[in-house]
């Protein structure tokens, strides 16, 4: 028996928060007297194999194949099925990335099993897994229990703590996956790698978003935040109103039909705070709302206010951290 963590990665890069959910494997893994396992698939794998290793799984599953070096639905949910054999998993968790919650999904569709999606948070009953949800827009914390033998749950990013990575200790297991490109029908035609250094918004630490509230000068305006996103080594965020109104494109939107996010500081720059937009960030530790409107509905949940216009205050934020940071 065993919990098994599929490991993404991204060009041979470990995705961050997979280490996350292989942290809170362990703690489980340990509680229920069995072994935590990870799942490396791509092409050339070995050192994010060993890297799992240092990160606390007790044995890795490595399916090495050019048929894997690029996430793809049929190949990857062919392995995991392998994977979940080999390693006799009784719980099988991914990170809630757009690759790992398909991935989750179609895993619980093949075995049957029971999935709670995008969850914040694990423990157990009766030395079963029960996996809490944040529903109602974060309001509620709803626990999910699995009927079947087999649970499965995607984990939000920045759920539960960074372990700190130790010597590589366990074992690594070869999988071999009966699939040649033949047979695989997705075919990746074109793709178009991130603008260099961006940083992913769901892993990211620190985020600062626009709103509608930059409509005066959209381009000034998401310049001004890209500046201060700069010096801050944060990822820039935006609100459904300046995607919809095309300042920005659709893959930085926050919120109920975008990204979920829980950075440690979101700052919140001419954003009035639907409950859409909460959906998305409300669960950030700390929020800093910058609005001209003072009874701007994203004052109710900000810790740090500022009642200015985002032009003046944006710029002036960016000068003084740029001297607090050393960035000068
Ligand atoms: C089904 C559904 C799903 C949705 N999903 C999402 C979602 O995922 N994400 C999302 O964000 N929204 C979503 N929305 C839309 C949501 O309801 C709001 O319309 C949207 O969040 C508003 O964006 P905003 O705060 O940028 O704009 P507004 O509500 O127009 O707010 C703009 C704010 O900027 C302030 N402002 C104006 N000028 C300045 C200035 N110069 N300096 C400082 N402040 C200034 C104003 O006082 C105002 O508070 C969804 C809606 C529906 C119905």
């Amino acid at each position: 028996m065993s919990v098994l963590v599929w490991i993404e990665q991204i060009d041979n890069e470990p995705v961050p928060s997979c280490w996350e959910v292989l942290g809170k494997a362990r703690e489980l893994a340990h509680q229920m007297g069995t072994q935590a396992a990870a799942l490396v698939a791509g092409q050339d794998v070995d050192a994010i194999a060993q890297e799992a290793l240092g990160y606390g799984a007790d044995t890795v599953y490595v399916a090495d194949s050019p048929v894997l070096a690029r996430f793809r639905l049929q190949p990857y949910v062919e392995t995991v099925h392998q994977a979940l054999d080999a390693a006799q998993a009784t719980l099988f968790l991914t990170n809630a990335t757009v690759h790992g919650g398909t991935l989750a999904a179609m895993v619980a569709c093949r075995r049957n099993a029971g999935i709670a999606a995008q969850a914040v948070d694990l423990h157990l009953e009766d030395g079963r897994p029960v996996a809490t949800r944040a529903i109602y827009s974060g309001n509620m914390l709803a626990d999910i229990h699995f009927e079947s033998d087999l649970a499965v749950a995607s984990i939000r990013p920045r759920s539960f703590p960074m372990p700190e990575p130790g010597p590589a200790k366990g074992t690594v297991v070869p999988l071999e996956i009966p699939l040649a490109e033949e047979q695989v029908e997705e075919k990746i035609l074109e793709v178009k790698p991130a603008e260099k250094g961006e940083i992913s918004l769901t892993e990211a630490r620190i985020i600062v978003s626009g709103g509608r509230g930059v409509a005066a000068d959209p381009a000034k305006g998401f310049q001004l935040i890209g500046e201060l996103a700069d010096v801050l080594g944060a990822a820039v965020g935006a609100s459904r109103a300046a995607v919809d109104a095309g300042y920005i494109e659709y893959k930085h939107q926050v919120g109920q039909t975008g990204k979920t996010v829980k950075p440690d500081l979101y700052i919140a720059c001419g954003i009035s705070g639907a409950i859409q937009h909460l959906a998305g960030m409300g669960q950030s530790k700390v929020i800093v709302a910058i609005n001209k409107d003072p009874e701007a509905p994203i004052f109710e949940r900000a810790h740090y206010g500022v009642v200015e216009d985002l032009f003046v205050m944006v710029p002036a934020l960016t000068e003084e951290f740029r001297k607090r940071l050393g960035k000068g």
